[in-house]
């Protein structure tokens, strides 16, 4: 019930994956919502990073099929790209999608408020001087691309992502500086539309968060598609030329491209938003909460990549989510963040869920855990794709399935069952009982716990 001095049950701050997500399941459960959004319903995912993104790769992709089609005895050629039709293609996913979800919205009777919010008292946003009362605030303002001093963006050479997602053209060159999830994917795309791209990794290797042979695999890749990469090696400066930017390194190199990419990660949007002012505890900007995404200040929740939790908007749709259910009383449980899937969409791809090798160890003791390293090369599927990578297991001596890592085309779509074997703490056995459809590439997951369980079919061991 509302409380008659309230206006609204809650009051969420930014519509983007975390806020919308809270806004339907708190309406779903009868609350009295109001959602405040300065941009776009459906935020930084819907409009400028994984649907569009997905769009740009899945359109590289459709480019690397045209110019691969004599390997399968196909005579294709790719003529070139129209970046007008790929955009207007990516641009129709995005319209199609935030359609759907501004109906969702209104169908759930939640008021929507168009405009910039700040947080004024532990209860109330105002925005243009209006104010929105209500029992509960959820903060979900999420994060923008970050840079370091030296490396400002200015829109026209060197790029973030969201100048990166509205080009108009297909450079013939890019420097891409940061080899995380962002880094190659853009620098995946732009390969696959031919533009030359040279990768700047501060840590030793690309992707650096993922398992260490994933990395490898990625990097043995990039290398035959001509992604060049400098890792283990720190940017120093930029500098524009006639046409393009000069990049040195801090061992000295110097990098010529058309452009640079700045993706060395996101910050929270928390500055100047009342937060501070009304006691929200913050660190290095992040809001911080428990389990319950619960700040210290009782009214108020965040959600999101406002908080310092895996920058991913299943992460944020599913702390939205408990937000509402917990504010509506039912039981919810903590999120483990290990059990997150995890996928990088560059060619090849990168999926993983649980714990890594090394975390493993750490975690369970050095003799305590099986690992089983599958090779694609013996599933029937990814040899018809023509594409190279592995299944990689983590198991618990007598225990179950601790991490899960893949690399290779299409192996996103695996990660569906990875995730559940992982969540439901399955054993190895229990999963080598189950069957896989042949061929398909999800017999590379069957196999590798047929391995881990002791009894190999088409593998070694
Ligand atoms: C290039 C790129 C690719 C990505 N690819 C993927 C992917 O493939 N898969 C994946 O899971 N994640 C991906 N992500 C991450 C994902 O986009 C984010 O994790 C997700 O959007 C976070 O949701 P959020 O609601 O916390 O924040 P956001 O989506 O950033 O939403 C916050 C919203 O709050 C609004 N806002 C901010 N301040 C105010 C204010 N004062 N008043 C009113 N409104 C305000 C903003 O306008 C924004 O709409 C990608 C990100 C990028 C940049």
């Amino acid at each position: 019930m509302s409380d008659p001095n309230t206006a609204f049950d809650l009051v969420i701050l930014g519509g983007g994956s975390g806020g919308y997500a809270c806004a339907l399941r708190a309406a779903q459960l009868g609350k009295s919502v109001v959602l405040i959004e300065k941009d776009k319903l459906g935020g930084t995912c819907l409009h400028r990073g994984c649907i569009p993104t997905k769009a740009l790769l899945h359109a590289g992709e459709v480019a690397d099929s045209a110019r691969e089609g004599e390997q399968f005895g196909v005579k294709t050629a790719l003529e070139g790209i129209d970046m007008t039709g790929v955009n207007a293609y990516k641009d129709g996913v995005v319209s199609r999608l935030y359609k759907g979800l501004q109906g969702l919205v209104k169908s759930r009777k939640i008021t929507y408020v168009e405009g910039s919010g700040r947080l004024v008292s532990p209860t109330a946003v105002e925005v243009d001087g209006r104010r929105y009362e209500g029992q509960h605030v959820v903060l979900a303002t999420g994060s923008v691309p970050k840079w370091f001093p030296g490396m400002e963006p200015d829109g026209n050479r060197v790029l973030t992502s969201d100048h990166a997602l509205a080009l108009d053209r297909v450079p013939t060159s890019v420097i891409v500086l940061g080899g995380g999830v962002i880094g190659v994917e853009f620098a995946s795309a732009w390969r696959s539309f031919g533009a030359e791209v040279t990768i700047v990794e501060a840590l030793p290797r690309l992707v650096p968060a993922e398992e260490e042979s994933s990395s490898k695999h990625l990097e043995r890749r990039f290398r035959k598609r001509g992604i060049a990469f400098h890792t283990g090696t720190k940017f120093s400066s930029v500098e524009h030329t006639e046409d393009g930017v000069r990049v040195t390194l801090e061992n000295g190199t110097q990098l010529e491209a058309e452009l640079m990419l700045v993706a060395v990660g996101r910050g929270p949007v928390s500055e100047g938003l009342g937060y501070d002012e009304v006691g929200v505890a913050m660190e290095r900007g992040f809001v911080t909460v428990d389990g319950y995404m619960q700040t210290n200040v009782p009214t108020i929740s965040a959600v999101g990549d406002l908080v310092p939790t895996p920058q991913f908007a299943h992460v944020g749709f599913q702390e939205g989510i408990l937000v509402a259910e917990r504010l509506a009383g039912l039981d919810v449980v903590p999120i483990d963040y290990y059990g997150v899937p995890r996928i990088t969409y560059s060619e090849p791809e990168i999926a993983s869920v649980g714990l890594t090798t090394a975390q493993a160890k750490e975690k369970y003791g050095e003799d305590k855990i099986k690992v089983v390293d599958y090779d694609l090369a013996g599933n029937g599927k990814s040899q018809i794709l023509k594409t190279a990578g592995a299944v990689k297991l983590i198991g618990v001596e007598d225990g179950p399935v601790v991490g899960v890592h893949m690399v290779g085309a299409r192996v996103g779509e695996l990660l569906a069952e990875a995730q559940l074997i992982y969540n439901w703490e399955a054993f190895p056995a229990e999963v080598a009982s189950l069957i896989h459809g042949h061929p398909s590439q999800s017999e590379a997951v069957g196999e590798a716990h047929l391995a881990l369980a002791g009894k190999p079919l088409h593998a070694h061991g």
